[in-house]
């Protein structure tokens, strides 16, 4: 026996690889048994509420507010006069300082919101810690950096704000989303109307306390919960200048026939049906490691998830291989405990979507994969989950099934790559994974796509714009690009 095989002998090797319970503390977030709609600055008493639940036990949290029409139309109310008598007329400097105070009070209480994101959302603890809240807080600093500098960022236009921004947003990102939404239309002199998504209130709600912290006059933020009518109702009221809608393609359409023709400047981010495309050359461990984060970050509910996986031919075995035997190591379970890559399907509904969408898969001959996994015996969850031997005209091929599926297909050329890969309703994202710089280019100039990753995925930055072709929408957030939609400019002549 050589001197290592001895050592090897002796090492204490665990008969196994299972990971101990590591539980983030949920104490430190207090939940109110009932909350009421945020505006003008006070807490508005509620006159009809609904129950929100954690996806991942189905226990209630909370009681929220579901906002009726006279509701929205006080928050309306009192984003009108905020906007009139102060906010817009505010120097830059001013709106900065307290967008740099929300950014600075969200990194205090990171850990109550990341927790209370993952109670309410199913999230894994690891995300909402490390992406979900921090790139909110960037999103806040980036913004009021700008704020004082509108006049550079577009010389000679003269930019001003538009008014009062309705905004609906929905549930995978709550707290992110609302960042995306309130930074930029503060920093550019708007104030808001914001409604969360029906089943992911809480972490707005403890934003409306951070931004009663940082001392934002009264009425420059608003919050009212409620469902999809809610939401109709504030994009629809005749007082509100701006709608920034994120959310499905269906609602989108929806919205904008609702407000086409009265004038009021819309964005729109939706959904997606991304291509993630390997080539033969592509160091393949890391593309795994990519195509993992790019379909099951945040359990799939991404609108720019890597949903369809492109594989040159001749690396599609052992790509397949390595990516089953990656996906055997994801563990699924309990969004608080800090080991956890997989946490709970958002709602019960989004669930039923899923499991729809997997059974036509299944039905329309494509080849299922699911590793072998304990879920719990409550909540929502959705194994990981790929197919291969997927047809383009397949629904999991065309379809956003906004879960933690992969539909794997294959190519031999770049052209095939890219005519595959284009052939979509949508243009949110792509991915390209290869060495050669000249190929990168070749195909990032070609695919019809908002936002395109080389060699890594679901990368975000606050300076990067974000936002779609096609029917996954139109207008940028993040960058320079997400001041505009805020924006009219006297150049134009249609301020004034
Ligand atoms: P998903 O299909 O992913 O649940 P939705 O597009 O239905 O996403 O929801 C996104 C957001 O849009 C949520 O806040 C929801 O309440 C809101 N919403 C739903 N229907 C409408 C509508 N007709 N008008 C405005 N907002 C709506």
């Amino acid at each position: 026996m050589t001197e290592l095989e001895r050592k090897q002998d002796r090492a204490p090797v665990p008969a196994d690889w299972t990971y101990a319970p590591a539980p983030e503390a949920r104490d430190i977030v207090t939940i109110e048994e009932r909350y009421g709609h945020y505006v003008g600055g006070e807490w508005l008493e509620p006159t009809e509420t609904y129950t929100t639940l954690s996806p991942a036990t189905e226990e209630p949290l909370a009681e929220v507010g579901q906002a009726t029409p006279a509701e929205v139309g006080a928050a309306v109310a009192a984003a009108r006069d905020a906007y009139e008598n102060g906010w817009s007329s505010l120097p830059g400097s001013e709106r900065a300082k307290y967008l740099f105070r929300i950014a600075r009070v969200l990194q205090e209480r990171s850990r109550e919101f990341a927790v209370l994101e993952s109670l309410n959302g199913g999230k894994p603890i690891k995300e909402s810690r490390d992406v979900d809240v921090p790139l909110a807080a960037a999103h806040f600093f980036y913004y009021a950096g700008w704020a004082d500098k509108l006049d550079y960022a577009f010389p000679g236009r003269l930019p001003r704000p538009l008014g009062v921004a309705g905004q609906v947003i929905p549930w995978n990102f709550p707290l992110l989303m609302a960042a995306w939404k309130l930074a930029p239309a503060l920093a550019t002199g708007n104030t808001v109307v914001l409604k969360p998504a029906e089943t992911t209130p809480l972490t707005a709600l403890l934003l409306a306390e951070v931004i009663r912290e940082a001392d934002l006059p009264p009425g420059v933020v608003n919050i009212l919960t409620g469902a999809g009518e809610t939401g109709a109702n504030v994009v629809t009221h005749e007082a509100v200048d701006k709608v920034a809608f994120t959310g499905s393609t269906e609602v989108g359409k929806v919205i904008q026939r609702a407000v086409a023709g009265t004038g009021k400047h819309v964005t729109l981010e939706l959904g997606g049906k991304a291509a993630n495309i390997v080539f033969e050359d592509a160091a393949l461990d890391q593309a795994v490691e990519g195509i993992v984060n790019g379909i099951y970050f945040n359990q799939g509910h991404v609108c720019c998830a890597g949903s369809r996986l492109f594989v040159q031919e001749s690396v599609f075995e052992p790509l397949l291989e390595r990516l089953k035997d990656r996906l055997g190591t994801l563990r699924v379970g309990d969004p608080l405990d800090k080991n956890t890559d997989i946490g709970a399907i958002n709602s019960k509904q989004q669930l039923r979507k899923i499991e729809e969408l997997v059974e036509s898969g299944v039905e329309e001959g494509a080849e299922i994969y699911q590793p072998a996994c304990d879920l719990p015996d409550r909540g929502y969850w959705f194994r990981p989950t790929l197919f291969t031997g997927v047809g383009q005209s397949h629904r999991i091929a065309r379809e956003e099934i906004f879960g933690p599926v992969l539909s794997v297909l294959t190519f031999r050329t770049p052209e095939e790559a890219l005519e595959k890969a284009n052939n979509t309703p949508y243009g949110l994202s792509a991915g390209v994974w290869t060495e050669k710089g000249s190929r990168i280019l070749w195909m990032t100039s070609r695919l019809r796509a908002g936002v395109i990753w080389a060699n890594t995925y679901n990368r975000f930055d606050p300076s990067s714009p974000f936002g779609g072709y096609k029917e996954s929408g139109f207008g940028r957030e993040g960058g320079l690009h997400g001041l505009e939609p805020y924006l009219e400019f006297e150049e134009d002549g249609r301020a004034g």
